[in-house]
């Protein structure tokens, strides 16, 4: 952290900087210039954020050097990490896809839906239970008894169950059924949210706020580590621009700029950033060749039935398409598609 004193500091306002700052037990080194003063601080940042430098006499400016997130940070874990999802892994060296209905329904469509996402290279299925809808009148998911559907396909298909929670009172439940717990866009700073999935001992998945900037989605991702919680995931979703041909505008670039900065897997959600089936492919391989650690797409049977996001859903003809691409992009980038493990058979 540097702390830039104004043109007109005294001496005695640099001395109350230096004498607050070894106070607080770190080093304070001055450095003077023609013009300015600067004065370098070595020692625990968080502890100097309590001392209020930038509201002190004749301090210019307070410039922070290191990243605010540490946990998730690749300066304190310089090697990018692979997190494991039932077996299933997300992170470099793989391409990972993740893929099934926008919001469970009915048994036969979430299995229609796992086939659909199974024939199409997936190896993690997803479905919503718990929709946190913009309207309150929109289908707000079948909670528990669409949680029990996500299991029986799992057993059925074998495919690990991605499934979002949407408040902290029903972590536990989410959690008695699914593989990977979503934090949705909506939620990405729902705080009390965060802290309750990094307790509960299952990988997150933590799609970026519409909204945010890429330092406060890895903020976000901070919040689950510091629960203890290292393995999420991290999803770019589109956010919200003055365009309005498409749903979100994907951040394209958000995937190797997260990658830099944090050593968390990065994927990217092609259906709910254009909101538009005819861009999901296109999308989709750019995602895949920008560097992305795998894709989460919206998948069903009838699309024009569906009770969610029918509009971005790819159909059974477009799934030859998808597998195409899966089965020659992974390795023109050097990774490996990943697999789906084998359905568990009672007997
Ligand atoms: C979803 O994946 O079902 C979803 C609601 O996504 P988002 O939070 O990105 O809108
Ligand atoms: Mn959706």
């Amino acid at each position: 952290m540097v702390v830039v004193m104004a043109p007109e500091a005294t001496q005695t306002d640099v001395d109350t900087i230096v004498d607050l700052v070894r106070t607080a037990g770190g080093e304070a080194f001055v450095s003077r210039g023609v013009a300015r003063t600067i004065i370098g601080l070595v020692g625990d940042i968080e502890q100097f954020g309590t001392l209020n430098l930038r509201s002190r006499t004749g301090v210019g400016d307070v410039v922070r050097i290191s990243v605010p997130y540490k946990l998730v940070s690749r300066e304190n874990h310089p090697s990018r990490s692979v997190i494991k999802v039932g077996g299933v892994p997300i992170g470099p060296g793989t391409v990972t896809v993740i893929a099934g209905p926008c919001t469970v329904e009915t048994p036969e469509q979430t299995v229609a839906a796992a086939r659909m996402a199974k024939a199409a290279g997936a190896s993690l299925l997803r479905g919503g239970a718990f929709k946190p809808r913009t309207s309150p009148y929109a289908f707000q998911g079948l909670g528990e008894a669409g949680l029990k559907i996500l299991a029986e396909v799992r057993a059925e298909t074998g495919l690990p169950v991605v499934t979002e929670v949407i408040d902290p009172a029903s972590v536990d439940l989410v959690c008695s059924y699914a593989d990977m717990l979503q934090v949705g866009t909506r939620s990405m700073q729902n705080f009390t949210l965060l802290q309750a999935v990094g307790s509960a001992g299952k990988p997150v998945l933590l799609k970026r706020g519409m909204n945010a900037t890429i330092e406060e989605w890895l903020m976000a991702a901070e919040y689950i580590a510091q629960r203890g919680n290292l393995d999420i995931v991290l999803c770019e979703r589109g956010i919200r621009t003055f365009e309005t041909a498409t749903r979100n505008t994907l951040d394209i670039s958000a995937v190797p700029v997260a990658q830099r900065l944090s050593h968390l897997p990065v994927i990217v959600d092609p259906s709910h950033s254009g909101g538009r089936r005819d861009l999901v492919l296109p999308l989709s391989r750019a995602a895949i060749a920008v560097g992305a650690d795998g894709i989460i797409v919206d998948v069903h049977p009838e699309p024009a039935a569906a009770l969610c996001d029918g509009d971005q859903a790819l159909v059974d003809s477009d799934i030859r398409e998808l597998a195409a691409v899966m089965s020659t992009m992974p390795q023109l980038m050097g990774r490996t598609l990943s697999q789906a493990p084998q359905p568990v058979t009672v007997g």
